[in-house]
């Protein structure tokens, strides 16, 4: 099975320094997006003493021009601090803190997205907007075939694999509990995981978690995971088909509610948000993975589980359907409803951002209102 050659260097030898004291001296690693949008970059220093809040943390800087976020010429890129998580690879005090991008001119870079989602959330945080965010990912050989696949074949078809158990079933286990315990250190709000129905295929859960926060948070448990990954020598991929065919693709289910949906009889306000999304069913397929459309339609294919992306459909229980009602929120008549599109490389920012101008900022029509007008 291929794994990398960093991965097998001795952790037992590591583990020696690992437990040297390290004097009153904190180290913070700072994360941030790069110009794909997609992949996690972080450098670390040396801080004299433990931040307690973000404030506490410095603005640092980075050269944009390796990172496809600016030219050689002018390549200073600032790291603004956003987020700050206990550190689970060197362990406290030191910190794993997520960071917004700005450019020379203090302007947004192209792939800070938090920074607008952040000011829409903030017109509506008294409706207390509630995001749930299941990330599912694929694990694979360093050969690029999924880990535990023969590396010229394929596994025996699809059915025993989701929530499965077993050597035969579930392949890559480790790493999803150390996924798991490090995002419990760190602070991380993951609710759960479970195996997937393609083998190798994982999923957590993010959430509920209020605003922005479910960004910050998914986009922190992404980087523990590829940072896991490292260790044991394999690679998590996020793309919505690893695989063609009659095998199930990977998404980001979407879970959302307000205050008023969580109410009894909130059941009427959850009806009102889906009429609205169904309306705007192409901006959103345009937001809902960074490619405006061009990774879901590999993924949306109406078959293994996923709507076809031409159309719009919500139902009761439907995992074919666009939009998913739970069978115990209707039941209830209140609770939340999940917006099945998002594909498993979505920005956060951008999916939580959409759903809050259509549903709760009542947007119509192709293009995003302009506020600042
Ligand atoms: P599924 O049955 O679709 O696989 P999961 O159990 O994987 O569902 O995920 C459910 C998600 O819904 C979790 O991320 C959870 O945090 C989220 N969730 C639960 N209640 C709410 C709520 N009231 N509002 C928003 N999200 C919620
Ligand atoms: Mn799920
Ligand atoms: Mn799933
Ligand atoms: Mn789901």
């Amino acid at each position: 099975m291929a794994t990398s050659a960093s991965a097998n260097l001795s952790k037992v030898v590591k583990q020696h320094y690992m437990n040297l004291p390290q004097g009153d001296k904190v180290q913070v690693m700072y994360v941030w997006i790069d110009g794909s949008g997609e992949g996690l970059r972080c450098k670390t220093r040396t801080l004299d003493s433990e931040p307690t809040t973000i404030r506490d943390v410095p603005e640092w800087n980075f050269d944009g021009s390796s990172t496809y976020q600016s030219e050689g010429s002018n390549s200073d890129m600032y790291l603004i601090p956003a987020a700050m998580f206990r550190d689970p690879f060197r362990k406290d005090p030191n910190k794993l803190v997520l960071c917004e991008v700005f450019n020379h001119n203090r302007k947004p870079a192209a792939t800070n997205l938090r920074h607008r989602c952040k000011q829409i959330m903030s017109m509506v945080m008294n409706q207390q907007p509630w995001f749930g965010m299941e990330q599912e990912y694929t694990l694979l050989g360093t050969d690029g075939r999924p880990f535990g696949w023969p590396s010229n074949g394929f596994r025996g078809p699809q059915g025993p694999h989701y929530c499965g158990v077993g050597a035969d079933k579930a392949f890559g286990r480790d790493i999803v509990e150390a996924h798991y315990r490090a995002c419990l250190y760190a602070g991380v709000q993951i609710c759960g995981t479970n195996a997937e129905v393609m083998p190798a295929q994982w999923e957590f859960q993010i959430g509920p978690s209020e605003g922005i926060s479910v960004g910050d948070h998914l986009w922190m448990a992404r980087f523990i995971l590829h940072r896991v990954c490292e260790d044991f020598g394999v690679v998590a991929t996020l793309d919505p088909k690893p695989i063609p065919g009659n095998w199930n693709g990977a998404g980001c289910h979407t879970n959302f509610s307000t205050k008023e949906m969580r109410q009894d009889g909130g059941l009427k306000a959850i009806e009102e948000s889906i009429e609205r999304l169904g309306k705007r069913h192409s901006y959103h397929i345009r937001d809902y993975d960074p490619k405006g459309g061009l990774d879901n339609a590999r993924r949306l294919t109406g078959d293994n589980e996923t709507s076809n992306i031409k159309n719009f459909s919500a139902s009761v229980a439907d995992r074919c359907a666009s939009i998913r009602i739970p069978r115990a929120v209707s039941y209830d008549k209140k609770g939340y409803f999940e917006d099945r599109r998002p594909s498993a490389n979505c920005d956060p920012y951008v999916v939580s951002e959409a759903l809050i101008r259509t549903c709760l900022l009542k947007e119509e029509g192709d293009e995003p209102t302009d506020y600042s007008k």
